[in-house]
């Protein structure tokens, strides 16, 4: 065991646990595109439920959830606010120009996050030779910010501009349940500021696979026809439901030691000779930049040498994430291999 291998390249490692695996074997299932498989259901309702939204839809990724979202939100020749870092623009192959011939207008956010006034400005007054703006998108915790997260009075801003101009609000929750657990807010709280938020079960859930995407009971219906174009109508999908529902029971709560974890590690960072900035850990996420004369490259190899795997996010920047597969055990023997250096 003390040999095992950490693997701090992201939350989407983890592995189900025994008591998962157990939860999925037990599931009832049914074919999903009829509408008959009733831990799909049951996953869709109670995550929907856990942000005070009407409906939800069953997807295999964030990826599809965002971009099903896009979709139906928008049409060619439309535009979506976003910053510029976020997942939606920079890590889904160009999907808003692909699936929905939509533009966007790219904004420069603090770790990712933007304020009320930045996004008013960039609202497109009428004019023919402007797209025109349809939908504002948040991600929150932000992945390349190094995992900040909001604060609910900018979002509160934030979605006050969007109703001012009727614009539907969209959160890309990939890690919303970090953001929930880190500040103390309900996801209820949130389900009143945003029309549509895509939730991730296989990132700090744990689950092996599938995104929940949450919106009005007619918005969702909507979608459905956008997911069986993509090819994400699934079928006896509720074997992956049954995981997703084990997590929310079962894993959100403990996301509170993967932050605690992630602070430690921070704390670790900051005291090596070689680190030159550490990005303030408020979740799972740990992002670093190595002095100059430290280059990335063979900082990793020393770390896979001690059994350690983490992610390069950029020239000098590493990423290290924790979550379900990480334990208290492992910090020490991370702090050693730091150490060694
Ligand atoms: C991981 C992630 C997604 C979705 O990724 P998939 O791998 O497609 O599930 C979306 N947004 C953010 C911020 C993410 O980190």
């Amino acid at each position: 065991m003390t040999n095992s291998v950490i693997d701090l390249r992201s939350d989407t490692v983890t592995r189900p646990t025994p008591a998962m695996r157990e939860a999925m074997f037990r599931a009832s299932v049914g074919d999903d595109v009829y509408e008959e498989d009733p831990t799909v259901r049951a996953l869709e309702h109670e995550t929907a439920a856990r942000f005070g939204l009407e409906a939800g839809l069953f997807c295999p990724s964030g990826t599809m959830t965002n971009q099903i979202a896009i979709k139906a939100h928008t049409e060619p020749m439309s535009e979506v606010i976003c910053e510029q870092t976020s997942h939606i623009y920079l890590w889904e192959v160009g999907g808003i120009a692909f699936h929905s011939g939509a533009s966007v207008a790219l904004l420069a956010g603090d770790r990712g996050r933007l304020t009320a006034a930045q996004v008013e400005a960039a609202i497109r007054p009428e004019n023919v030779h402007y797209p025109i703006t349809r939908l504002i998108s948040l991600e929150n915790t932000h992945n390349r910010g190094g995992g900040s997260c909001y604060a609910f009075p900018e979002l509160e801003a934030l979605a006050e501009v969007a109703r001012r101009h009727r614009l539907p609000l969209h959160l890309d929750g990939a890690r919303v349940f970090n953001a929930l657990v880190a500040t103390g807010q309900d996801g209820r709280e949130y389900g009143r500021l945003f029309d549509t938020v895509s939730v991730c079960l296989s990132k700090g859930l744990g689950a092996p696979v599938g995104s929940v995407l949450l919106g009005s009971r007619a918005f969702i219906q909507k979608t459905k026809r956008i997911r069986k174009v993509m090819g994400g109508g699934m079928r006896q999908a509720g074997y992956l439901a049954a995981a997703g529902l084990h997590a929310l029971e079962h894993h959100v709560e403990r996301l509170a030691d993967d932050h605690r974890r992630a602070r430690e590690l921070g704390a670790m960072l900051a005291a090596r000779p070689y680190v030159a900035e550490v990005l303030p850990v408020e979740t799972n996420l740990v992002i670093f930049r190595l002095h100059e004369s430290q280059p990335a490259e063979p900082f990793l190899a020393h770390l896979e040498q001690h059994g350690i795997r983490a992610s390069s996010f950029g020239p000098q920047l590493i990423r290290f994430v924790t979550h379900l597969d990480v334990d208290d055990a492992m910090l020490p023997r991370i702090g050693a291999a730091l150490q060694a250096l």
